[in-house]
């Protein structure tokens, strides 16, 4: 998960209209896989083992891109298991799993993202990072800050239990475990890397799930339909015209009055240009660079932003009118204007009738607070939106911070005090394989 905003968990906060218990999760009917109360035991048997995982991938976190040992681990651990097949060194460092049910069915893929991120651990946790890794050309120190060590535990003993049970299992489970989910400067995303390199070619799922730990009460589950994590993309505006004197600005291109004027026409195009109503987007002028005197009006300005939105189509509709109005506002002033667009990630969006679908493996799954299917918007992004680009999906948020008492309080995501309660772990570990039972179970071929 990437966070671009400071304050994205104050607005993350849940606002769900269903919250159920795993109690009276088991009275609503249609609930569920008939192996929930199969799984319960087999995840219990797991659980020291994910927490053992978990903490040693904790105490040896690797970023983006270099996951070599947490990829060793993975890998031997899917060979162990008897996978029918197990690729590795995908998009660097990725992981794929195959496992073959006993019964013939469809094919549904969970995913894992390996990375960590260059941050000074000061959690204080007797399983703490000491170690630095070379970034940006610098021995940099490295924490497992956004929970990717828990992510990848729990994948793993998701696959553990799945193994044990496979001659039940009507149809093929994927494990994706990938790496470099946060992005690494100047390369692309893990998971659209995966893509081009083809991990679904040869076994392609028809439906793929993963979660995320966050700031939360412990094993509460928040989701929504369609839009949940903003997609992003990031402007990059050079304006061109005639450089002139300050004290003669008739005789060149008054370049600074135009960058006022595009910044003050793209901050208002996401607030008054679009129906505001139907989803948030947000467009920010964030860097802009020209001249360098009080009396030289310079020929060139560069202008850096981004978009925010939680709609695809918003994204594409707004990015078409950061372009045209920017150029039209360069044409009056007798300047030109180049403008271009990097996507970071796209929207991540969850399927609706996948989602109602697997509720109730959610809600068997999830701790005391329920599953939350009206979850607010997340300002931040995820690159396992390409995957839904790919195939239709559900991500979901696992509440996880020990002792939770309110938002404010709990260290978010990449800080360096971030935490998780492991008695998350074998709540994430039954969504996983609750999910893919339900699904395979119930959904697909039918
Ligand atoms: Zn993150
Ligand atoms: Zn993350």
């Amino acid at each position: 998960m990437r966070r671009y905003c400071a304050s994205w968990l104050a607005i993350g906060l849940s606002a769900g209209v269903l919250s159920l218990s795993p109690a009276q999760a088991a009275d609503v009917p249609n609930a569920a896989s008939p192996s929930v109360s199969a799984v319960t035991p087999k995840v219990e048997a797991v659980t020291a083992k994910v927490v053992a995982w978990r903490r040693d991938f904790h105490a040896n976190p690797e970023l983006g891109n270099m996951e070599r040992r947490t990829a060793g681990i993975v890998a031997a651990h899917l060979k162990k298991l008897g996978f029918d097949e197990v690729r590795t060194g995908i998009a660097h460092t990725g992981v794929v799993g195959i496992l073959k049910g006993g019964r013939p069915g469809g094919v549904v893929a969970l995913r894992a993202d390996m990375d960590a991120l260059p941050i000074l651990e000061a959690t204080g946790l007797p399983f703490a990072s000491k170690v630095m890794q070379d970034y940006a050309g610098k021995k940099t120190p490295v924490m497992h800050a956004c929970g990717h060590d828990a992510h990848t535990a729990m994948l793993m003993g998701a696959a553990e239990i799945l193994a044990g049970m496979r001659a039940e299992i009507p149809g093929t489970i994927m494990f994706i475990f990938q790496p470099a989910e946060e992005g690494v400067e100047g390369e692309i995303a893990g998971a659209l890397l995966m893509l081009q390199e083809g991990v679904f070619d040869k076994t392609k799922p028809s439906a793929i799930f993963g979660l995320h730990v966050e700031p939360g009460p412990v094993g509460q589950i928040d989701v929504r339909p369609n839009g949940f994590l903003s997609g992003a993309t990031s402007i990059n505006i050079k304006l061109t015209g005639r450089q002139t004197h300050g004290g003669r600005p008739w005789e060149g291109t008054d370049i600074i009055n135009l960058t006022a004027d595009v910044v003050k026409t793209l901050t208002t195009l996401s607030s008054r240009q679009v129906n505001v109503f139907e989803t948030p987007s947000v467009v920010s002028v964030a860097s802009i660079q020209a001249g360098n005197r009080v009396n030289i009006i310079p020929g060139t300005a560069e202008l850096l932003g981004t978009i925010r939105t939680f709609d695809q189509e918003r994204m594409e509709f707004l990015k078409n009118m950061v372009r045209d109005a920017t150029q039209r506002l360069a044409a009056n002033y007798g300047a030109t204007a180049e403008v271009t667009f990097q996507e970071v990630a796209r929207v991540t969006a969850n399927d609706p009738a996948l989602l109602d679908k697997v509720l109730p493996a959610l809600q068997a799954a999830a701790g005391p607070q329920g599953v939350k299917t009206n979850a607010l918007f997340r300002g931040a992004a995820e690159d396992f939106s390409y995957y839904l680009a790919a195939v239709p999906g559900v991500y979901y948020i696992l509440g996880s911070t020990p002792n939770f008492t309110t938002y404010a309080a709990a260290p978010t995501n990449h800080s360096d005090k971030f935490d998780i309660d492991e008695a998350v772990l074998p709540i994430g570990v039954k969504a996983h394989v609750l999910t893919a039972l339900t699904y395979l179970e119930t959904i697909a071929g039918k």
